[in-house]
């Protein structure tokens, strides 16, 4: 029987786990990637350590405006299937509270085995090849159904996986191109906005606390309700926030934003205290040192760059207990893409079958990874939807 033409355009983790795939189902795999190396992102994950999967994999973990679809195609090649795949291919996973990582903690250790897996499979990778267009049956060359054409060449395919990521990130690739391909096949692309990205704040103080790192615990608050809440390292910069938490609850606030809400963030500098406790110990303090100022009584408990922009001349102490324990941030805007670990929206998932990662409108297209309307919170789940999206995609379009 003669070989299925698998073409992938995007060498990232979900085309290159689909290239795999196809490979090991007997397809003849070619892979379209427009830098000059597969896997650029790949090398950035995990600040260079690459955070793999999540062992807690829960519906709330991700973000889509298609939740169930999501779900069901994070079940075709689980956490635990990919834990496997990764153990075939020479990762040696290891979880650090349940957030795994290659025992290396290199994610170029990754990068290198997913190559070297495909390589081995016969995978053909065409780097520096950029697609521009996708021609479906009509126009197609050499019988094929489709014909995948980059500046240079037109690479013909029985089956075609779009994998081509989002537009977030600072990475050379990350272009956003995969959104203008599905939408000149007719796809439905849900605005992308940026997530896990810093956000800016309103104000004239950030300089004075930008490098200060603390524990803090942070409320979105808009349309008059707390809308999430986080806790963790918060980093004050000289735009506003970022760090952890503040990624988590981004993608909501970038939302907001777009749809013309206002948004504040009310930062609990000393969430381990309760509004009594920590006026009382302000009090205690005072009483034990009755010579400082009341800037002179924050030192010991808060940042010193964060005194400078909480304590104003002749402050109660009860006006300063509702400022460390209630600041309120007005946010205006997110950084931009470039800054962006991931992109929120995308290509509808009512575009594809859950069970196949098949177009419904174009048989034998496929889609996967970020480019879809598929998001997760941070902690392994961007790319465990890369996995999982990739993995169904590249056996099932050799299988088509
Ligand atoms: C700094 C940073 C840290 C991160 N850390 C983590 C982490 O630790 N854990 C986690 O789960 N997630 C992490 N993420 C998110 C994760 O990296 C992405 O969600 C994941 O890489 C998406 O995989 P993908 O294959 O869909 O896209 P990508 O990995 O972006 O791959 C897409 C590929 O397609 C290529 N391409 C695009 N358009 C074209 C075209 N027209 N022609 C040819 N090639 C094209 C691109 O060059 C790229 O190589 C991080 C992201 C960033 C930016």
């Amino acid at each position: 029987m003669e070989k299925k033409k698998v073409c992938i355009v995007g060498g990232g983790a979900a085309g290159m786990i689909a290239a795999i795939m196809a490979a090991r189902n007997h397809a003849t795999v070619t892979v379209l990637e427009h830098n000059e190396k597969t896997g650029k992102k790949l090398l950035a994950t995990g600040n260079g350590r690459c955070n793999l999967t999540n062992e807690k994999q829960e519906k709330g973990c991700y973000h889509s405006e298609h939740p169930d679809i999501l779900w069901d195609v994070l079940q075709n090649f689980s956490f635990q299937q990919t834990l496997n795949f990764f153990k075939e291919i020479g990762i040696y996973p290891v979880s650090k509270n349940g957030y795994f990582y290659p025992s290396s903690m290199q994610a170029s250790s990754v990068q290198e085995l997913l190559e070297m897996e495909a390589r081995f499979l016969k995978v053909k990778i065409k780097c520096k090849e950029h697609v521009k267009e996708i021609k479906v049956s009509g126009d197609a060359i050499e019988g094929s159904r489709f014909s995948v054409v980059t500046e240079t060449w037109q690479y013909p395919a029985d089956a075609v996986i779009l994998a081509c990521g989002s537009c977030a990130s600072e990475i050379d690739g990350a272009d956003g191109s995969g959104y203008t391909l599905a939408k000149q096949l007719g796809l439905k692309v849900i605005n992308p906005l940026p997530a896990l990205v810093p956000l800016k704040g309103k104000g004239n103080y950030f300089s004075k606390w930008s490098g200060t790192r603390i524990y803090g615990k942070i409320h979105l608050q808009s349309c008059n309700k707390i809308m999430q809440t986080e806790e963790g390292e918060l980093q004050l910069t000289d735009y506003g926030v970022s760090g952890i938490p503040v990624f988590q609850l981004s993608g909501l606030a970038a939302q907001l934003l777009h749809n013309q809400h206002s948004v504040i963030l009310n930062i609990d500098f000393l969430p381990d205290f309760t509004k009594k406790e920590l006026e009382d110990l302000l009090q205690k303090r005072k009483e034990l040192c009755p010579y400082k100022t009341t800037k002179e009584l924050c030192i010991g408990l808060l940042p010193k760059k964060l005194i400078e922009v909480l304590v104003i001349k002749n402050m109660e102490l009860s006006e300063l207990t509702e400022k460390i324990k209630s600041f309120p941030l007005e946010i205006v805007g997110t950084k931009p893409f470039s800054n962006a670990q991931v992109c929120q929206g995308g290509v509808s998932l009512e575009e594809i079958s859950s069970e196949t990662m098949e177009c419904k409108k174009i048989p034998g297209l496929y889609l996967a990874g970020e480019l879809l309307d598929a998001d997760g919170i941070c902690g392994g789940y961007n790319l465990q939807w890369a996995w999982s999206s990739g993995a169904c995609a590249g056996k099932e379009a050799a299988l088509w």
